[in-house]
């Protein structure tokens, strides 16, 4: 067998986050397509593996799984990391996905009838490709003037794992998303010494559950109630929920309300239980925008300094699909793939997990995996390449498929 023809698969995904398992599980179980996804990490799911000590999902675990397979109850309402690392590898098992590990796609270009890959493992080609990069493949740091010269640490959100190097140590947390409130509750829980959080946009500070009901819930509740009619009755209810003004503590009134923020820029609300109890009880300091960076002190936007030891940006996280498909003119003025969360962006050439989620992001993958695994079957079914070629399994055509939870530890490499 030629090395084209054992690198020639009917659809390859990129990414073995939630978005390419829940394609491929769909692909296969739907349509009897087997796809191979390639990923550039060790093990699926990287990114949840990677995540701080005590982190928990912020949505519930009941709306957050991927086709064909629930989160099991035990892991409760709020699953840590360690449950959902244990039901991704589940699901790699039982929904019997192929993956191929440690290989990195650099770049994907069109051929006459194809998709030719060029990957840490050599050539790959394929009539489908699916890019599921995740819409956090690199950590931005913004360009704050003078950032350079500062002489003390700084540090992504990505690569903060527990508070313990923080000890005695000043602290400015940047960022005002879940990361940033629980990063500033792990320091204040573990003896860092001053903690500022600078705010530039206020977020919405909601609790994860009114009473018995997860806050997603009632978010899940209002879909279909537009933002006009649901803002200002959560608007009016903030008050009551938090027992108090929260801008006595530099909480300000977020600039849109909270449903139009998730629809129009992507952002889900803040879960702020334990944040606003350590604010209250001057445990954290909330602060302004970061202006400027000097060696040892930090301006913001107020023009008041502080003096950290060290600063963590929570501060997003940027798609960077530019030489993976920037040349083939499929991405938007902010670096996103054309055509919203998941989409056909022409030729088999299909994305999942981009831009805005319409619901929280799990329950989005989910939602769109089934829509976009059916039109990934009816594209090679109807494509000229798919009538003229018969289908190759993966299992005849590719190298031996890594399978399974065992094997996924493992990360092998092939
Ligand atoms: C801190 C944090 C907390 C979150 N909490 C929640 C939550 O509670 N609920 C919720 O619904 N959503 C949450 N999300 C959002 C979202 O659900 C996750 O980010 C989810 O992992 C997105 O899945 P994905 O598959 O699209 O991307 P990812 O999980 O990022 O997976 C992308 C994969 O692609 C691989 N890859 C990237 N580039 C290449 C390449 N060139 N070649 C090969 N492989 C490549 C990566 O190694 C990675 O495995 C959270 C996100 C973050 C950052």
């Amino acid at each position: 067998m030629t090395t084209e023809a054992r690198n020639l698969f009917d659809a390859i995904v990129i990414g073995a986050g939630p978005s390419g398992l829940a394609v491929a599980r769909e692909l296969r179980h739907r349509h009897g397509i087997t796809a191979l996804i390639l990923d550039r990490a060790g093990a699926p799911a990287i990114s949840w593996r990677t995540r701080y000590d005590n982190f928990r999902l912020n949505t519930t675990g009941f709306l957050s799984h991927l086709p064909g397979q629930r989160i099991p109850i035990a892991a409760g309402r709020w699953p840590t990391r360690e449950d959902m690392v244990a039901y991704f590898d589940s699901y790699v098992e039982r929904q019997n996905i192929s993956l191929r590990f440690g290989c990195e796609v650099n770049r994907i270009d069109r051929t006459a009838d194809r998709w030719r890959l060029d990957t840490s493992a050599g050539e790959i080609q394929a009539p489908a490709v699916v890019l599921a990069t995740g819409n956090y493949r690199t950590p931005v740091i913004p360009p704050w003037p003078g950032l350079g010269d500062f002489t003390g640490e700084v540090t992504h959100s990505a690569g903060f794992r527990n508070a313990r190097p923080y000890r005695d140590r000043d602290v400015l947390v940047v960022g005002a998303g879940n990361s940033a409130a629980d990063i500033a509750v792990q320091l204040a829980d573990n003896d860092a010494n001053r903690i500022w959080l600078s705010v530039r946009t206020p977020p919405h500070l909601v609790r994860r559950a009114l009473g018995p009901i997860p806050s997603d819930v009632f978010l899940e509740l209002s879909a279909r109630v537009p933002a006009s009619v649901v803002d200002p009755l959560i608007a009016r209810t903030h008050r009551l929920v938090w027992g108090t003004d929260l801008s006595v503590y530099g909480f300000q009134r977020p600039p849109l309300g909270l449903k139009a923020t998730v629809e129009q820029r992507g952002r889900i609300p803040t879960f702020a239980d334990e944040l606003v109890e350590a604010v209250r009880a001057g445990r954290i300091e909330v602060v302004p925008a970061v202006k400027s960076v000097g060696p040892t002190c930090v301006t913001l936007a107020d023009g008041s300094s502080v003096t950290p030891d060290v600063i963590i940006t929570a501060t997003g996280f940027s798609p960077d699909l530019e030489g993976l498909v920037g040349h083939l003119g499929v991405l938007d003025d902010r670096g996103n793939p054309r055509g919203g969360f998941a989409g056909h962006l022409g030729d088999g050439l299909f994305t999942i997990g981009y831009g805005i989620p319409p619901n929280s992001p799990l329950r989005s993958i989910r939602r769109h995996a089934t829509r976009l695994a059916r039109d990934i079957a009816r594209y090679l079914r109807d494509s000229a390449l798919a009538r003229s070629e018969a289908p190759q399994p993966v299992s005849e055509t590719g190298p031996p498929r890594v399978r399974g939870r065992r094997a996924a530890e493992q990360g092998r490499l092939r």
